[in-house]
């Protein structure tokens, strides 16, 4: 049974769906304003591997990952310009032509690291009437105020009817305490209170009528109103990076339980950061590397350019609760592992079985499920892979044997977790664009090609295939039993 770590209890507890046999998962997406980091890469690969165990495991799962294109702001969750609309602003664009070209650059990086799409993917813009109804019962139930054609929900009143700061574990009176307002002149009663609704600006572009004024939602609406609405008023699992414990996720249990009088979420899951020789990854540590920059190696922090199955395999050799720390060294010592690893699988799928094994495969799909059965240890399934890619290595150096079932099952065992519950690419050059195997096949036929035009003496075939084929960055050398190839 899969058990899994609750942020909300503390404690590793097994899944128990609320429906037999489907799961309901909510994970926060991206706010699309600007590329895709390293940072937005760990949330997206680890809840794809909880997504693609589920699945393995049977389930039915319904993945709604949401895409934040309004309501969030520049100073903090309540103030400043909307991110997306001031780059609208500056670039003279549609905000919506802004949110469609980085959705796009981050939908292509997301399948270039083998993250499965999730099954809905609402945009808060999308949803703006079903946020007005969630405030409207938040009102209703008295946990929210109107000031100056704003809503904010009154946190105050909250806690005393129910516990505001359970999931991240602040205090709330410290909380009152400490967040006085500064200048006396803002709408709210507490700092600590937050919006539900703002009245917009004459500079904010993106606004829609409601019953408080022309605004726009705030920014922990949109998970609330978006889970509830496509998972149910209670759902198995909500995801998230772990810097959105506080306050985003409080925020969401709060509205959550004012609107709807219950707990809506049953595990709350959060992956851990990435961090950048020690540091937290930003504007101001000029460390903030793009996922294409990693592709391409065009950022001054890197020696070289990563593939996107080197930064899948980095990022999941760690457990999704510790801190990751990216360097050079590291990603290069993953790429080394993962090398390994396809290496390995290659073999494997050449080796000609034998009558008897010497080779103990036994076991190593159940340390596999064992692995991944206790909060998704991922680095324990690879280690179990690199024990079995031991095991072929001797096989194929004549140093043992395996039998037709120990390698039918060892086959089995690399499909299952290594290509579809780790989600890492085996075949091909790691390149990622999910057509590895045919493209490999397809430069072979030329090279094919080329070899009998070779033996044909019709050189200016061969050469021009070598040639052309240099020209798109393609490296041909010919052996002695006809060619490799590389880019
Ligand atoms: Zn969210």
């Amino acid at each position: 049974m899969l058990r899994i770590y609750n942020s909300l209890t503390r404690l590793v507890e097994p899944l128990k769906p609320i429906h037999e046999g489907r799961v309901g998962m909510y994970v926060c997406g991206p706010t699309v304003y600007g590329d895709g980091h390293l940072g937005h890469a760990r949330p997206a690969i680890t809840f794809d591997v909880l997504y693609r165990y589920l699945l393995h495991l049977g389930y039915k799962v319904r993945y709604v990952r949401n895409i934040t294109d309004v309501g969030h702001l520049e100073h903090d969750a309540d103030e400043g310009e909307d991110k997306i609309a001031k780059k609208a602003r500056l670039e003279q664009l549609e905000p919506m032509e802004v949110v469609q070209h980085y959705l796009t650059r981050y939908h292509r990086a997301m399948d270039k690291l083998n993250v499965l799409p999730p099954t809905i993917e609402p945009h808060a813009s999308g949803h703006i009437i079903e946020q007005i109804e969630f405030v409207k019962k938040i009102l209703d139930a008295g946990y929210a105020y109107e000031s100056n054609g704003s809503v904010y929900f009154d946190v105050e009143k909250y806690n005393k009817d129910h516990r505001y700061g359970k999931l991240s574990g602040r205090n709330i009176e410290e909380l009152l305490e400490t967040t006085r307002d500064l200048d006396g002149q803002t709408e709210k009663r507490r700092a600590c209170d937050f919006a539900l609704w703002k009245k917009a600006q004459p500079e904010h572009i993106m606004h829609w009528p409601s019953p408080w004024s022309e605004g726009f939602p705030g920014w922990h609406l949109e998970c609330s109103a978006m889970g509830t609405k496509y998972l149910g008023e209670e759902f198995d699992i909500h995801g998230g990076g772990i810097d959105l414990m506080f306050p985003h996720h409080e925020c969401e249990i709060a509205q959550s339980t004012a609107a709807l009088g219950k707990e809506t979420v049953h595990y709350w899951m959060h992956n851990n950061m990435i961090t950048i020789a020690g540091k937290k990854m930003g504007k101001s540590y000029n460390n903030f590397i793009t996922l294409d920059e990693f592709f391409e190696g065009t950022h001054p922090l890197l020696t070289q350019a990563y593939s996107p199955m080197t930064i899948r395999f980095f990022i999941l050799q760690a457990h999704y609760r510790s801190t990751v720390d990216f360097s050079n060294d590291a990603l290069q010592a993953a790429e080394k592992g993962f090398e390994r690893l396809t290496d390995a699988y290659a073999r494997l799928m050449k080796i000609k079985p034998s009558a008897e094994s010497s080779v103990d495969v036994k076991g190593l799909r159940e340390k596999c499920e064992e692995a991944m059965e206790e909060d998704l240890s991922t680095p324990l399934v690879i280690s179990n892979l690199f024990e079995a890619s031991k095991a072929i290595n001797a096989v194929t150096d004549g140093k043992a044997t395996i039998s037709e079932t120990d390698l039918a099952e060892l086959k089995d065992v690399f499909k299952v977790f290594a290509i579809d519950v780790l989600g890492l690419k085996l075949e091909g050059n790691g390149a990622g664009d999910g057509n590895d195997a045919k493209y490999k096949q397809a430069v072979d036929l030329l090279l094919q090609i080329r070899m009998q035009a070779k033996s044909n003496k019709d050189w200016a075939t061969s050469d021009k295939i070598r040639d052309e084929l240099k020209a798109i960055g393609f490296n041909v050398k010919d052996t002695k039993d006809g060619f490799e190839w590389s880019i």
